[in-house]
Protein backbone atom coordinates (compact mmCIF):
# COMPACT_ATOMS: atom_id res chain seq x y z
CA UNK A 1 0.00 0.00 0.00
CA UNK A 2 1.50 3.34 -0.71
CA UNK A 3 1.78 5.56 2.12
CA UNK A 4 2.17 9.53 1.96
CA UNK A 5 5.36 10.87 3.30
CA UNK A 6 5.96 14.98 4.40
CA UNK A 7 8.78 16.61 2.01
CA UNK A 8 10.68 17.45 5.66
CA UNK A 9 10.81 14.20 6.35
CA UNK A 10 7.82 13.11 8.61
CA UNK A 11 7.27 9.31 8.35
CA UNK A 12 4.74 8.23 5.76
CA UNK A 13 1.25 8.47 6.61
CA UNK A 14 -1.98 7.00 4.80
CA UNK A 15 -4.25 8.65 2.36
CA UNK A 16 -6.88 9.47 4.70
CA UNK A 17 -4.92 11.39 6.84
CA UNK A 18 -3.05 13.29 4.34
CA UNK A 19 -5.88 14.15 3.14
CA UNK A 20 -7.24 15.11 6.79
CA UNK A 21 -4.54 16.82 7.36
CA UNK A 22 -3.49 18.99 4.13
CA UNK A 23 0.30 20.13 5.07
CA UNK A 24 1.98 17.46 7.26
CA UNK A 25 2.64 18.38 10.88
CA UNK A 26 6.35 19.47 10.24
CA UNK A 27 4.89 21.73 7.78
CA UNK A 28 6.13 19.81 5.04
CA UNK A 29 3.86 18.55 1.38
CA UNK A 30 3.05 14.99 1.34
CA UNK A 31 4.29 12.97 -1.58
CA UNK A 32 3.88 9.53 -2.24
CA UNK A 33 6.58 7.16 -0.70
CA UNK A 34 6.50 5.35 -4.60
CA UNK A 35 5.55 5.46 -7.67
CA UNK A 36 4.10 2.16 -9.08
CA UNK A 37 4.68 2.11 -12.84
CA UNK A 38 1.75 2.51 -14.85
CA UNK A 39 0.53 -0.01 -16.65
CA UNK A 40 0.92 -0.84 -19.93
CA UNK A 41 -2.71 -1.00 -20.62
CA UNK A 42 -2.92 3.34 -20.39
CA UNK A 43 -2.10 3.83 -24.09
CA UNK A 44 -5.28 1.99 -25.38
CA UNK A 45 -7.91 3.47 -23.35
CA UNK A 46 -10.74 5.29 -24.89
CA UNK A 47 -12.32 7.51 -21.92
CA UNK A 48 -10.90 9.88 -19.59
CA UNK A 49 -12.33 8.18 -16.65
CA UNK A 50 -11.02 4.93 -17.73
CA UNK A 51 -7.60 5.97 -17.98
CA UNK A 52 -8.10 7.53 -14.44
CA UNK A 53 -9.09 4.63 -12.92
CA UNK A 54 -6.09 2.51 -14.26
CA UNK A 55 -3.62 5.12 -13.31
CA UNK A 56 -5.06 5.95 -9.66
CA UNK A 57 -6.15 2.89 -8.40
CA UNK A 58 -2.64 2.00 -6.59
CA UNK A 59 -2.39 5.68 -5.38
CA UNK A 60 -6.27 5.20 -3.97
CA UNK A 61 -6.32 1.79 -2.72
CA UNK A 62 -6.46 1.03 1.57
CA UNK A 63 -8.83 4.14 1.57
CA UNK A 64 -10.99 3.67 -1.23
CA UNK A 65 -13.08 0.54 -1.68
CA UNK A 66 -12.18 -1.31 -4.75
CA UNK A 67 -15.97 -1.04 -6.04
CA UNK A 68 -16.15 2.82 -5.17
CA UNK A 69 -12.98 3.57 -7.63
CA UNK A 70 -14.35 3.67 -10.71
CA UNK A 71 -17.61 5.65 -10.02
CA UNK A 72 -16.09 7.62 -7.80
CA UNK A 73 -13.48 8.64 -10.51
CA UNK A 74 -16.46 8.68 -13.47
CA UNK A 75 -18.54 11.52 -11.50
CA UNK A 76 -15.36 13.41 -10.93
CA UNK A 77 -13.82 13.57 -14.28
CA UNK A 78 -17.07 13.53 -16.63
CA UNK A 79 -16.20 16.14 -19.10
CA UNK A 80 -14.23 16.12 -22.16
CA UNK A 81 -10.60 16.84 -22.70
CA UNK A 82 -10.27 17.56 -26.23
CA UNK A 83 -6.72 17.87 -28.39
CA UNK A 84 -6.72 20.51 -30.55
CA UNK A 85 -4.06 20.89 -33.58
CA UNK A 86 -2.65 24.63 -34.58
CA UNK A 87 -3.49 23.90 -38.03
CA UNK A 88 0.34 25.92 -39.52
CA UNK A 89 2.04 25.40 -35.98
CA UNK A 90 3.90 22.01 -36.80
CA UNK A 91 3.77 20.01 -34.12
CA UNK A 92 1.84 22.05 -32.13
CA UNK A 93 -1.25 20.40 -30.17
CA UNK A 94 -3.14 22.41 -27.25
CA UNK A 95 -4.76 20.14 -24.68
CA UNK A 96 -7.52 21.59 -23.31
CA UNK A 97 -7.69 21.23 -19.65
CA UNK A 98 -10.94 24.04 -19.60
CA UNK A 99 -14.11 21.78 -20.24
CA UNK A 100 -15.27 21.22 -16.56
CA UNK A 101 -18.19 23.24 -14.93
CA UNK A 102 -16.09 25.99 -13.79
CA UNK A 103 -13.67 25.93 -16.73
CA UNK A 104 -10.12 25.72 -15.81
CA UNK A 105 -8.24 22.78 -15.36
CA UNK A 106 -8.30 23.23 -11.17
CA UNK A 107 -11.53 20.92 -11.88
CA UNK A 108 -9.36 17.67 -12.19
CA UNK A 109 -7.74 18.31 -8.59
CA UNK A 110 -11.07 19.86 -6.80
CA UNK A 111 -13.50 17.41 -8.10
CA UNK A 112 -11.24 14.28 -7.44
CA UNK A 113 -10.93 15.66 -4.13
CA UNK A 114 -13.94 16.57 -3.20
CA UNK A 115 -15.31 13.12 -3.72
CA UNK A 116 -12.39 11.50 -2.22
CA UNK A 117 -13.10 13.84 0.82
CA UNK A 118 -16.95 12.67 0.76
CA UNK A 119 -15.36 8.88 1.71
CA UNK A 120 -13.47 10.76 5.17
CA UNK A 121 -16.50 12.93 5.90
CA UNK A 122 -18.66 10.34 7.47
CA UNK A 123 -16.40 11.02 10.80
CA UNK A 124 -16.39 14.46 11.52
CA UNK A 125 -17.67 17.89 9.96
CA UNK A 126 -14.64 18.89 8.29
CA UNK A 127 -14.46 22.69 6.68
CA UNK A 128 -12.05 23.31 3.94
CA UNK A 129 -10.22 26.30 3.30
CA UNK A 130 -8.76 27.32 0.04
CA UNK A 131 -6.66 30.26 -0.66
CA UNK A 132 -7.47 30.94 -4.60
CA UNK A 133 -5.80 33.52 -7.02
CA UNK A 134 -8.77 32.94 -8.89
CA UNK A 135 -9.71 29.54 -10.23
CA UNK A 136 -8.86 27.28 -7.58
CA UNK A 137 -11.63 28.42 -5.72
CA UNK A 138 -14.53 28.07 -8.14
CA UNK A 139 -13.61 24.70 -8.53
CA UNK A 140 -13.65 23.57 -5.05
CA UNK A 141 -16.63 25.64 -4.26
CA UNK A 142 -18.14 23.44 -6.77
CA UNK A 143 -16.61 20.23 -6.23
CA UNK A 144 -17.97 20.24 -2.50
CA UNK A 145 -21.30 22.39 -2.87
CA UNK A 146 -24.02 20.26 -1.18
CA UNK A 147 -21.65 17.58 0.28
CA UNK A 148 -22.55 16.46 3.47
CA UNK A 149 -20.98 17.07 6.46
CA UNK A 150 -18.62 19.71 4.08
CA UNK A 151 -17.95 23.15 4.64
CA UNK A 152 -16.12 25.25 2.59
CA UNK A 153 -14.39 28.84 3.33
CA UNK A 154 -12.77 30.75 -0.08
CA UNK A 155 -10.00 33.28 0.27
CA UNK A 156 -9.65 35.59 -2.62
CA UNK A 157 -7.58 38.54 -2.52
CA UNK A 158 -9.95 41.22 -3.13
CA UNK A 159 -9.55 43.20 -6.46
CA UNK A 160 -7.42 40.96 -7.63
CA UNK A 161 -9.30 38.66 -9.50
CA UNK A 162 -10.83 38.94 -13.08
CA UNK A 163 -14.37 40.02 -12.38
CA UNK A 164 -15.72 36.94 -13.98
CA UNK A 165 -13.49 34.81 -11.60
CA UNK A 166 -14.83 36.98 -8.86
CA UNK A 167 -18.56 36.44 -10.20
CA UNK A 168 -18.04 32.64 -10.10
CA UNK A 169 -16.11 32.57 -6.36
CA UNK A 170 -18.84 34.61 -4.98
CA UNK A 171 -21.95 32.36 -6.29
CA UNK A 172 -24.26 31.24 -3.34
CA UNK A 173 -23.82 28.31 -2.92
CA UNK A 174 -24.28 25.66 -0.24
CA UNK A 175 -22.12 25.11 2.58
CA UNK A 176 -19.79 27.72 0.78
CA UNK A 177 -18.44 31.11 2.11
CA UNK A 178 -16.53 33.57 0.32
CA UNK A 179 -14.18 35.86 1.91
CA UNK A 180 -12.47 38.98 0.17
CA UNK A 181 -8.87 39.64 1.92
CA UNK A 182 -8.11 42.57 2.15
CA UNK A 183 -4.40 41.56 0.85
CA UNK A 184 -2.45 39.56 -1.68
CA UNK A 185 -2.82 35.81 -2.82
CA UNK A 186 0.49 35.06 -0.73
CA UNK A 187 -1.30 36.51 2.27
CA UNK A 188 -4.46 34.50 1.81
CA UNK A 189 -2.07 31.56 1.68
CA UNK A 190 -0.34 32.35 4.65
CA UNK A 191 -3.59 32.75 6.34
CA UNK A 192 -4.55 28.77 5.18
CA UNK A 193 -1.39 27.61 6.45
CA UNK A 194 -1.52 29.40 10.05
CA UNK A 195 -5.07 28.03 10.73
CA UNK A 196 -4.14 24.58 9.35
CA UNK A 197 -0.89 24.60 11.46
CA UNK A 198 -2.70 25.65 14.68
CA UNK A 199 -6.61 24.73 13.98
CA UNK A 200 -7.10 25.30 17.47
CA UNK A 201 -10.98 23.63 18.17
CA UNK A 202 -11.98 23.50 14.52
CA UNK A 203 -12.10 20.96 12.32
CA UNK A 204 -10.40 21.91 9.25
CA UNK A 205 -8.49 20.72 5.72
CA UNK A 206 -6.63 22.25 2.56
CA UNK A 207 -7.97 22.12 -0.66
CA UNK A 208 -4.88 24.13 -2.18
CA UNK A 209 -2.53 22.77 -4.55
CA UNK A 210 -0.58 21.81 -1.01
CA UNK A 211 -3.42 18.86 -1.08
CA UNK A 212 -2.09 15.28 -1.92
CA UNK A 213 -5.29 14.66 -3.37
CA UNK A 214 -5.62 17.70 -5.74
CA UNK A 215 -2.12 16.73 -7.05
CA UNK A 216 -2.77 13.36 -7.77
CA UNK A 217 -5.33 13.83 -10.92
CA UNK A 218 -3.03 16.51 -12.39
CA UNK A 219 -1.16 13.54 -13.74
CA UNK A 220 -3.96 11.83 -15.66
CA UNK A 221 -4.17 14.60 -18.52
CA UNK A 222 -0.03 14.14 -19.01
CA UNK A 223 -0.81 10.67 -19.84
CA UNK A 224 -4.18 11.43 -22.19
CA UNK A 225 -2.09 13.85 -24.52
CA UNK A 226 0.24 11.16 -24.99
CA UNK A 227 -1.87 8.67 -25.60
CA UNK A 228 -4.21 10.56 -27.73
CA UNK A 229 -1.10 12.82 -29.99
CA UNK A 230 0.94 9.54 -30.31
CA UNK A 231 3.61 11.94 -29.60
CA UNK A 232 6.82 10.40 -27.37
CA UNK A 233 9.11 12.20 -26.38
CA UNK A 234 6.93 15.19 -26.65
CA UNK A 235 7.84 18.72 -25.10
CA UNK A 236 4.78 19.61 -22.65
CA UNK A 237 4.32 23.20 -22.11
CA UNK A 238 2.65 24.15 -18.73
CA UNK A 239 1.10 27.41 -17.66
CA UNK A 240 2.76 27.73 -13.84
CA UNK A 241 1.87 29.77 -10.67
CA UNK A 242 2.06 27.55 -7.59
CA UNK A 243 3.81 24.41 -9.66
CA UNK A 244 0.69 21.96 -8.70
CA UNK A 245 0.33 20.93 -12.37
CA UNK A 246 3.60 20.70 -13.11
CA UNK A 247 4.33 18.40 -10.26
CA UNK A 248 1.60 16.27 -11.65
CA UNK A 249 3.68 16.19 -14.89
CA UNK A 250 7.00 15.28 -13.14
CA UNK A 251 5.07 12.58 -11.23
CA UNK A 252 3.70 10.67 -14.56
CA UNK A 253 7.18 10.64 -16.07
CA UNK A 254 8.59 8.91 -12.65
CA UNK A 255 5.96 6.29 -13.31
CA UNK A 256 6.72 5.53 -16.68
CA UNK A 257 5.03 8.16 -18.92
CA UNK A 258 7.55 9.35 -21.82
CA UNK A 259 7.92 12.89 -21.96
CA UNK A 260 10.90 14.92 -23.93
CA UNK A 261 11.01 18.23 -21.74
CA UNK A 262 9.00 20.47 -20.01
CA UNK A 263 8.61 24.14 -20.47
CA UNK A 264 7.83 26.02 -16.91
CA UNK A 265 5.93 28.99 -18.77
CA UNK A 266 5.96 32.10 -16.08
CA UNK A 267 4.53 35.28 -16.39
CA UNK A 268 6.63 38.10 -14.83
CA UNK A 269 6.73 36.09 -11.37
CA UNK A 270 9.75 33.78 -12.53
CA UNK A 271 11.65 33.10 -9.09
CA UNK A 272 11.03 29.01 -10.26
CA UNK A 273 13.09 30.27 -13.36
CA UNK A 274 15.80 32.04 -11.40
CA UNK A 275 15.90 28.75 -9.44
CA UNK A 276 16.94 26.99 -12.65
CA UNK A 277 19.08 29.23 -14.31
CA UNK A 278 21.11 30.10 -11.25
CA UNK A 279 20.06 27.68 -8.33
CA UNK A 280 19.02 30.54 -6.08
CA UNK A 281 15.82 29.83 -4.48
CA UNK A 282 14.88 32.75 -3.75
CA UNK A 283 11.50 33.69 -3.64
CA UNK A 284 9.70 36.65 -2.95
CA UNK A 285 6.10 38.59 -2.91
CA UNK A 286 4.33 38.39 -6.29
CA UNK A 287 3.28 40.91 -8.90
CA UNK A 288 0.16 41.30 -10.72
CA UNK A 289 0.19 40.53 -14.38
CA UNK A 290 -2.66 39.46 -16.81
CA UNK A 291 -2.64 35.65 -16.40
CA UNK A 292 -3.64 36.72 -12.51
CA UNK A 293 -3.99 32.99 -12.00
CA UNK A 294 0.10 32.36 -12.16
CA UNK A 295 0.56 35.37 -10.34
CA UNK A 296 2.63 33.43 -7.11
CA UNK A 297 5.91 34.70 -5.85
CA UNK A 298 6.56 31.80 -3.32
CA UNK A 299 5.77 28.77 -5.02
CA UNK A 300 4.78 26.20 -2.63
CA UNK A 301 5.05 23.03 -4.79
CA UNK A 302 8.81 23.87 -5.18
CA UNK A 303 9.59 21.67 -2.57
CA UNK A 304 7.70 19.04 -3.57
CA UNK A 305 9.44 19.24 -7.28
CA UNK A 306 13.29 19.33 -5.39
CA UNK A 307 12.54 15.98 -3.44
CA UNK A 308 11.11 14.54 -6.53
CA UNK A 309 13.89 15.29 -9.15
CA UNK A 310 17.50 16.70 -7.69
CA UNK A 311 18.61 18.03 -10.62
CA UNK A 312 15.22 19.86 -11.62
CA UNK A 313 17.47 21.17 -15.03
CA UNK A 314 17.80 17.93 -16.66
CA UNK A 315 13.78 17.91 -17.22
CA UNK A 316 12.73 21.78 -17.31
CA UNK A 317 13.05 24.58 -19.23
CA UNK A 318 11.52 27.85 -17.53
CA UNK A 319 10.53 31.12 -19.53
CA UNK A 320 9.32 33.91 -18.61
CA UNK A 321 6.77 35.94 -20.49
CA UNK A 322 5.70 39.86 -19.62
CA UNK A 323 2.25 41.19 -20.03
CA UNK A 324 3.00 42.71 -23.25
CA UNK A 325 4.89 39.31 -24.43
CA UNK A 326 1.55 37.61 -23.85
CA UNK A 327 -0.66 39.91 -25.33
CA UNK A 328 1.80 39.40 -28.69
CA UNK A 329 1.29 35.60 -28.40
CA UNK A 330 -2.62 35.83 -28.01
CA UNK A 331 -2.85 37.97 -30.97
CA UNK A 332 -0.05 36.19 -32.66
CA UNK A 333 -1.73 32.26 -32.43
CA UNK A 334 -5.42 34.02 -33.67
CA UNK A 335 -3.79 35.65 -36.67
CA UNK A 336 -1.91 32.30 -37.72
CA UNK A 337 -4.10 29.73 -36.67
CA UNK A 338 -7.38 31.25 -35.86
CA UNK A 339 -7.23 30.01 -31.91
CA UNK A 340 -8.20 32.33 -29.61
CA UNK A 341 -6.01 31.27 -26.19
CA UNK A 342 -6.76 32.78 -22.51
CA UNK A 343 -3.59 34.71 -21.08
CA UNK A 344 -2.71 31.67 -19.39
CA UNK A 345 -2.22 29.23 -22.31
CA UNK A 346 -0.79 32.75 -24.28
CA UNK A 347 2.46 32.47 -21.94
CA UNK A 348 2.89 28.49 -22.71
CA UNK A 349 2.39 29.09 -26.19
CA UNK A 350 5.35 32.16 -25.99
CA UNK A 351 7.20 29.68 -24.02
CA UNK A 352 7.04 26.52 -27.09
CA UNK A 353 8.12 29.44 -29.73
CA UNK A 354 10.55 30.72 -27.94
CA UNK A 355 12.39 26.96 -27.15
CA UNK A 356 12.34 26.13 -30.99
CA UNK A 357 13.45 29.77 -31.29
CA UNK A 358 16.43 28.54 -28.77
CA UNK A 359 17.16 25.00 -30.09
CA UNK A 360 16.39 25.71 -33.48
CA UNK A 361 13.88 22.16 -33.47
CA UNK A 362 10.39 21.77 -34.25
CA UNK A 363 9.70 19.34 -31.65
CA UNK A 364 6.20 18.24 -30.69
CA UNK A 365 4.65 20.10 -28.07
CA UNK A 366 1.81 19.70 -26.29
CA UNK A 367 0.45 22.89 -24.68
CA UNK A 368 -1.84 22.77 -21.63
CA UNK A 369 -4.42 25.00 -21.98
CA UNK A 370 -5.70 25.67 -18.32
CA UNK A 371 -8.64 28.24 -18.53
CA UNK A 372 -11.21 29.06 -21.01
CA UNK A 373 -10.62 32.21 -22.84
CA UNK A 374 -14.16 33.23 -22.14
CA UNK A 375 -13.20 33.58 -18.28
CA UNK A 376 -11.08 36.91 -19.31
CA UNK A 377 -13.12 39.20 -21.90
CA UNK A 378 -11.76 41.71 -21.31
CA UNK A 379 -7.78 40.55 -21.96
CA UNK A 380 -9.10 38.67 -25.04
CA UNK A 381 -10.93 42.09 -26.33
CA UNK A 382 -7.43 44.42 -25.41
CA UNK A 383 -5.62 41.54 -27.60
CA UNK A 384 -8.04 40.55 -30.47
CA UNK A 385 -10.78 43.03 -31.03
CA UNK A 386 -12.98 40.90 -30.10
CA UNK A 387 -15.08 39.11 -27.79
CA UNK A 388 -14.66 35.64 -26.82
CA UNK A 389 -17.70 33.23 -27.37
CA UNK A 390 -19.43 32.82 -23.79
CA UNK A 391 -19.86 29.00 -23.30
CA UNK A 392 -23.45 28.19 -21.36
CA UNK A 393 -21.66 27.59 -18.48
CA UNK A 394 -20.58 30.83 -17.85
CA UNK A 395 -23.29 32.71 -19.42
CA UNK A 396 -25.43 34.45 -16.80
CA UNK A 397 -23.33 34.47 -14.58
CA UNK A 398 -23.85 38.00 -13.51
CA UNK A 399 -27.72 37.43 -12.50
CA UNK A 400 -26.95 34.74 -10.32
CA UNK A 401 -27.40 35.14 -5.95
CA UNK A 402 -23.93 36.46 -4.49
CA UNK A 403 -22.65 36.37 -1.01
CA UNK A 404 -19.06 37.31 -0.03
CA UNK A 405 -17.50 38.66 2.97
CA UNK A 406 -14.70 41.21 3.41
CA UNK A 407 -12.27 39.87 5.58
CA UNK A 408 -8.61 41.63 7.20
CA UNK A 409 -4.96 39.89 6.09
CA UNK A 410 -4.68 37.83 9.34
CA UNK A 411 -4.69 34.39 10.67
CA UNK A 412 -6.64 36.01 13.97
CA UNK A 413 -9.52 37.42 11.53
CA UNK A 414 -9.80 34.20 9.20
CA UNK A 415 -10.11 32.21 12.78
CA UNK A 416 -12.77 34.37 14.09
CA UNK A 417 -15.05 34.08 10.61
CA UNK A 418 -14.46 30.60 11.32
CA UNK A 419 -16.00 30.15 14.45
CA UNK A 420 -18.64 32.55 13.36
CA UNK A 421 -20.01 30.55 10.78
CA UNK A 422 -23.18 31.43 9.85
C1 LIG B 1 -3.92 27.65 -11.16
C2 LIG B 1 -3.71 28.03 -12.57
C3 LIG B 1 -2.45 27.96 -13.16
C4 LIG B 1 -1.22 27.59 -12.37
O1 LIG B 1 -1.23 26.25 -11.95
P1 LIG B 1 -0.26 25.78 -10.77
O2 LIG B 1 -0.60 24.37 -10.53
O3 LIG B 1 -0.57 26.67 -9.59
O4 LIG B 1 1.13 25.99 -11.24
C5 LIG B 1 -2.35 28.27 -14.49
N1 LIG B 1 -3.41 28.65 -15.22
C6 LIG B 1 -4.64 28.73 -14.68
C7 LIG B 1 -5.77 29.20 -15.52
C8 LIG B 1 -4.84 28.41 -13.35
O5 LIG B 1 -6.06 28.49 -12.83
Amino acid sequence: MIRYFSTRGERGVSLESALLRGLASDGGLYLPNRIPPAKVAWRKQERFADLAVLILRPFLNGMVPERHIAPLLRAALNFPVPLVHLPGWQGVTVVELFHGPTHSFKDFGARTMARLMTQLARHAPLTIVVATSGDTGSAVADGFAGLEGLRVALLFPDGQVSPTQAQQLTLRRPGVRAFAVRGTFDDCQAMVKGVLAAPEELTLSAANSISVGRLLPQMLYYYWAVSRSKAEDAIFSVPCGNLGNLTGGVLATLAGLPVGRFLAAHNANAAFIRYLEKGDAAFGPSVRTLSNAMDVGSPSNFERLRVLVPDLRDHVTGYSVSDEATLRSMRRVHEETGYVADPHTAVALEAVRRHRRATGRAQPALVLATAHPAKFPATVRWALGREPDIPPGLAGLSECPKQVRSLKASRGALIEALRNWQ
